[in-house]
């Protein structure tokens, strides 16, 4: 005979999926093991004490229940700390608080395979979820994601020759090796997307993939830079 086996676990949710009438899956980031996906059995029941515990980007701590199916289960919830996002009872500022949190939620979901676990991503996203407040949160979170996850090349060298780029070197942004180079590096053509960029946004990457998520969050960036550095961080396409 096996016996069941259960263990303890913090987390924070990142997503959940609908399944039947009262079930779920819920996709959580956990302290330990990395992302999670668990069954959760009744949470979708309005009666379900569950329920309350579970919404979008709360902590909470869970008992996990090992299933024979490799398919585990949540079996108990209790809430840590409630974030409150609402997308129904929203002021406008609110609102704009609420889409940058599910940005971050969605980021850390989609970047993370199940099981992987990587230290100081959870930590991170308790700081951002903490600091929606801040106009550069998504941009400071989405740029340690990428480079704790090993994506990134040094942003202090040019990612062609390697040598330390200066200041004063005119600059391209290459998709491709997802860093900078010298212009005079750039073979321009072919399908390696260049972007043109000004050194304020470069000082400013440089210096959130060098720090930690605390100091990157005291920088003042325009948000006109920000929207920059949001395209690049997009057209990499990296989830
Ligand atoms: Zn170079």
């Amino acid at each position: 005979m096996t016996g069941m086996r259960f263990f303890h676990e913090e987390g924070i949710i990142l997503r959940k999926k609908p399944l039947r009438e009262k079930d779920e899956l819920v996709i959580l980031l956990s302290l330990h093991h990395g992302k999670m996906v668990l069954m959760c059995f009744g949470s979708r029941d309005p009666k379900s004490r569950k329920a309350g515990a579970l919404e979008l980007a709360n902590s909470v701590v869970f008992q996990v229940r090992e299933g024979s199916d490799n398919r585990n289960s949540l079996d108990q919830v209790k809430l840590l700390k409630s974030r409150g996002f609402s997308y129904v009872d929203s002021s406008h500022q609110d609102l704009e608080h609420y889409y940058r949190a599910m940005e971050i939620l969605k980021l850390t979901d989609a970047m993370l395979e199940e099981s992987q676990s990587v230290q100081s991503v959870y930590y991170n996203l308790n700081v951002a979820l903490d600091n929606v407040r801040e106009d550069a949160i998504v941009v400071v979170y989405w740029i340690r994601l990428l480079n704790d996850l090993g994506y990134l090349p040094d942003w202090k060298l040019c990612c062609s020759c390697h040598v330390v780029l200066a200041e004063a070197d005119e600059m391209l942004f290459s998709t491709e090796n997802k860093g900078f180079a010298h212009r005079h590096c750039c073979q321009v053509g072919g399908n390696i997307l260049l972007k043109q960029v000004d050194i304020t946004l470069v000082k400013v990457m440089r210096y959130c993939q060098s720090v930690g998520m605390d100091d990157a969050l005291r920088v003042t960036v325009d948000r006109t830079v920000l929207a920059d550095i949001k395209g690049i961080l997009e057209s990499l396409e990296i989830h």
